[in-house]
């Protein structure tokens, strides 16, 4: 059964009735708080907290009172899917807060590590295919291809800017310890091998850019989901955080329409947090 249940906001849904009052929770689910652009946390219903692509303190679209990275709580894994600053973003910091694992491309581990942006005994380096259990046997990452580039622009103590090798452009596969299956597709154009994502994992959700430029717009986006993908539902990212980031929610929905879609589409505020389930 389909379970959203809004944890910020009064009246939510939860397995089709709607609540009035208090917060609603599921043990069972997973919790998945948006920051903006790709910047995700999921906690697990098992209890662990992956964060995804965390660009949040010169994040322009994450709120005031989530650009404090210590209210992100315990982190198990961060995961990265290229090197650009708006997913790089605060990994760094985050992961010297936090401890937490950092699931990246095997030569952006390098580069992190060289850099010193990530303690080597934090990096996981692996690479597309894998997949791998970095927080226990339950949770299972997998990291996909992605339509994109990943050089990362770092300021060195002189303050210069220096280019140094992101490694492959990625996207993550999550299956959770219930099966709940998400696909982060990371930034990237829409590619046949979607296909294989699909047949392969099955996910149940899907985030997906849409914000067009540097990565599938709304009608790429919907041709992904409806032809390659499928998921059962798709909450939108990486669009309106810059101005040429102009793919809307609402022209996903009515591409997605035209297609005949039976995706859902889930449409999160940045600082907002869902749980989503089977
Ligand atoms: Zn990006």
């Amino acid at each position: 059964m389909k379970r959203i249940v809004t944890t910020t906001v009064a009246g939510a849904l939860i397995a089709g009735f709607a609540w009035a009052g208090v917060p609603a929770r599921d043990a069972q689910a997973a919790e998945i708080k948006w920051y903006g652009q790709a910047a995700f946390r999921i906690k697990t219903p098992g209890g662990k907290v992956i964060v995804i692509d965390p660009f949040i303190t010169k994040n322009p679209k994450t709120p005031a009172a989530d650009k404090d990275l210590s209210k992100i709580g315990k982190v198990d894994l961060i995961l990265v899917t290229h090197g650009h600053g708006d997913h790089l973003g605060d990994t760094g910091k985050l992961a010297e807060m936090t401890g937490a694992k950092v699931g990246v491309n095997a030569d952006m581990g390098h580069t992190l590590r060289i850099l010193g942006i990530v303690d080597k005994k934090q990096l996981v380096r692996f690479n597309k295919s894998g997949p791998i259990n970095p927080i226990g046997p339950d949770i299972t990452v997998t990291m996909t291809h992605a339509e994109h580039s990943s050089e990362i622009v770092h300021k060195g103590p002189d303050g210069k800017e220096g280019i140094y090798p992101g490694g492959e452009p990625a996207g993550y596969v999550i299956k959770l310890e219930d099966g709940y299956t998400i696909y982060h597709t990371g930034d990237t154009g829409v590619f046949k091998d979607m296909e294989l994502i699909n047949d392969l994992y099955k996910p149940d959700l899907v985030l997906i850019s849409i914000g067009g430029w540097f990565t599938m717009d709304p009608a790429h986006a919907a041709y992904a989901i409806t032809r390659l993908l499928k998921p059962k539902m798709v909450i939108p990212m990486h669009f309106g955080t810059f101005p040429p980031l102009k793919g809307t929610p609402e022209a996903l929905k009515k591409y997605l329409t035209e297609m005949g879609s039976k995706t859902e589409v889930t449409v999160m505020q940045p600082g907002e947090e869902k749980a989503f389930g089977k």
